[in-house]
């Protein structure tokens, strides 16, 4: 079946009104992955959650709230939890500030929300970190990222939604 994503999605999660939009229909997405050339795939392949709105790949064409993509939803979420923990700038910061002073807050970003796609059985440690590692310049050194996977597989992230309707 096919979906109108010409217009964003609304959901509602933690008493909030969170955006989905897909890549193609954003023009700051556009502009962004200019910016962001070294990173293949950016528009067809990555989500990116930035303050409460999420933007999803050019590739899909159900609905972003399908349950095939339930996990990445989950993952995406945590971001906009961050986004109102740290503020904007400091997330834009961990994004695109450069390595030498932010890399460690880009992998202290990505840390939890990638654990929940391990958790959820989406990835193993050992392909999480290779693709931190490939796809966010490298935050941390890959068998660091891991290590830290492995050790906290089993910890409880205390973090779970449920989507109870939409609009558009
Ligand atoms: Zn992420």
């Amino acid at each position: 079946m096919s979906y109108n994503h010409s217009r964003p999605t609304y959901i509602k999660f933690q008493g909030r009104t969170v955006k989905l939009v897909r890549k193609d229909f954003s023009t700051f997405m556009k502009a962004l992955n200019i910016v962001l050339f070294w990173v293949g795939g950016f528009m067809d392949r990555y989500w990116t959650t930035i303050g409460d709105t999420i933007y999803y790949p050019t590739w899909i064409t159900i609905s972003p709230l399908s349950d095939s993509f339930k996990r990445i939803l989950g993952h995406e979420l945590m971001h906009v939890e961050q986004f109102h923990k740290y503020g904007k700038f400091l997330m834009a910061l961990g994004y695109l500030g450069p390595p030498f002073f932010f890399f460690t807050f880009r992998w202290k970003i990505e840390q939890r929300p990638w654990l929940y796609s391990i958790q959820n059985g989406a990835y193993t440690p050992e392909v999480a970190a290779g693709i931190l590692h490939q796809a966010y310049a490298r935050p941390w050194p890959k068998r660091w990222m891991q290590a830290w996977f492995e050790k906290h597989i089993n910890e409880d992230l205390e973090f779970s939604y449920d989507i109870a309707g939409y609009w558009q």
